[in-house]
């Protein structure tokens, strides 16, 4: 990877690390709470996280598992993954398997092609998900023999979702990599997380989601910094994301936007927290704001007429 700020900024250790707030905690989105064996967490009915190891190629300094990536040892045993494939087999209503670690690409071709077979196999199956930072953190690791692993998910419908977080990360290797994937009928997705110093301006964002969309990768979730020790310098507010999301609606592509996510610490799950356009009562009559800030009543549902005056069709400034 080039050493551009961005990641530097992302990847290089930082004194402000050592400041831990009140808040943050060791499992910021509640993994532990739900995983009923080793390897699953199962926190959304239809799908699991499955996890077969903690090793990743990267160490990205606000990681919200960094209390076990990268930890020696912490991977699945070949008992503990028969186990929990044991547990996916078991539950019918299970429609996706998410592969997370840990990156799950850093099994390597071999045992990566043993986990999809095995999860192919299940019936019940629909869909299963990667989720990677290899191609950025380490293209070279993306082989062709790694590329060509991937046909053992056979029929289900497999899908690769890239974190990335700046359009820096997008050098020709991790392009001919990604290009790659997708030549072998696997669609790309992209995760971002926001970081402050990184990616948190309008520019920066659309810089990114472009060069994804280029590159034939949806951008999927934008997310919301999680709350994981010392990492409060790369977080910004709420109200920040929101503000980024409105910029981007009324410049860039609609491929280009992705949801914009908070994992509500916890373990509650992910909710979205764009910003709303909508103002009023939704079951009548509301004010609904263009990409341009202006804002103009709208009759919603049949038979409702907009008020005669103030706002009632005729398209109004914002104050
Ligand atoms: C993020 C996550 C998922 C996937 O959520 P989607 O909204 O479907 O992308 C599933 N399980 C767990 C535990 C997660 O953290
Ligand atoms: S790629 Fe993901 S798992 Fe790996 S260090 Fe970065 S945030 Fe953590």
């Amino acid at each position: 990877m080039r050493a551009s700020p961005a990641l530097v900024r992302q990847f290089a250790p930082d004194p402000e690390e050592e400041q831990i707030t009140s808040e943050e905690r060791a499992d910021p989105i509640g993994d532990h709470r739900h995983g009923p064996v080793k390897g699953i967490v199962h926190r959304y009915p239809d799908r699991v996280l499955l996890m077969p190891h903690f090793a990743c190629a990267a160490y990205c300094r606000f990681c919200f598992r960094r209390e076990r990536v990268g930890q020696p040892g912490e991977g699945l045993t070949p008992d503990e993954l028969e186990n929990a494939l044991a547990y996916i087999r078991a539950r019918p209503v299970l429609w996706e398997v998410i592969l997370s670690g840990g990156d799950p690409l850093m099994l390597g071709p071999e045992r990566l092609r043993h986990v999809l077979t095995a999860l192919a196999a299940i019936a019940h199956l629909g869909v299963i998900r990667l989720h990677t930072r290899l191609p950025v953190a380490d293209p070279q690791r993306v082989s062709e023999s790694m590329v060509a692993a991937l046909d053992a998910a056979r029929d289900k419908a497999l899908y690769v979702v890239l974190h990335c977080n700046h359009a820096d990360e997008l050098g020709p290797e991790t392009t001919a990599v990604c290009r790659a994937i997708v030549r072998a009928g696997v669609p790309m997705l992209a995760q971002t997380v926001l970081l402050k110093g990184v990616n948190d301006t309008p520019e920066s964002l659309a810089a990114l989601f472009r060069a994804l969309v280029r590159r034939r990768i949806k951008p999927y979730y934008l997310h919301q910094g999680d709350l994981a020790r010392g990492t409060a310098h790369f977080r910004t507010t709420l109200a920040e994301g929101q503000a980024l999301m409105r910029a981007l609606r009324g410049e860039l592509s609609g491929l280009c936007q992705p949801t914009y996510v908070l994992d509500i610490p916890g373990g509650h799950g992910k909710v979205p927290v764009g910003p709303c356009y909508l103002e009023g009562d939704p079951a009548g009559i509301v004010e609904v704001e263009d990409p341009q800030g202006t804002r103009a009543g709208v009759a919603n549902g049949a038979g409702k007429t907009p008020p005669p005056e103030g706002g009632g069709g005729a398209l109004t400034r914002r104050p």
